[in-house]
């Protein structure tokens, strides 16, 4: 069932076994490998910016395409295409009419999008290393905002709590 946090984690941990140099990874290069169309826009598409000022993504013809907002800072920019590759990963699309998803609308689908963005980011299993880095040091390595790896530091706890419960194929919704 979709809805549920073992649906959720499974995906993560088969994404994150699935793509182990993702963290490493240019995200141009990354949609390119798995035939994601990602498409940069700005103020000057006004209709796009309508639609949001960071980001969206859609399902049209069996293609993936993913649209984000070039003048938002990089690490807002890098956040917000891992949000989308969540909605792809989680098969969100395929739950929606008409299959557009958009940064910040849609609730449950939203949550579930922003925990795969920090999982596949910061992988739970890399806390250790992160907590030797200054938030600094940390943030730029993983390419991410200070805030957010501030909240990312928050939630490894529950990310590891709800993979152990997954993999020990324990009831966990
Ligand atoms: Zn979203």
């Amino acid at each position: 069932m979709w809805t549920n946090k073992k649906y959720l984690y499974n995906k993560i941990n088969e994404f994150n076994k699935k793509n182990p140099g993702f963290i490493c990874s240019p995200l141009p290069k990354f949609c390119e490998s798995k035939g994601i169309n990602l498409i940069a826009y700005n103020e000057s598409n006004s209709h796009l910016i309508n639609i949001s000022k960071d980001g969206f993504s859609f399902l049209e013809d069996s293609e993936y395409s993913i649209f984000y907002n070039v003048n938002q800072q990089k690490p807002r920019q890098r956040f917000t295409i891992a949000h989308e590759l969540g909605h792809i990963f989680l098969n969100h699309h395929n739950f929606l009419s008409p299959r557009l998803l958009r940064f910040g609308k849609n609730g449950l689908w939203e949550e579930q999008a922003n925990i795969f963005a920090r999982n596949i980011l910061i992988p739970a299993d890399w806390e250790d290393y992160a907590s030797t880095l200054s938030n600094y040091d940390a943030a730029f390595i993983f390419g991410v905002s200070q805030q957010m790896l501030s909240v990312r530091k928050k939630t490894f706890g529950e990310d590891k709590y709800w993979m152990d419960v997954c993999n020990d194929g324990r009831q966990c919704c």
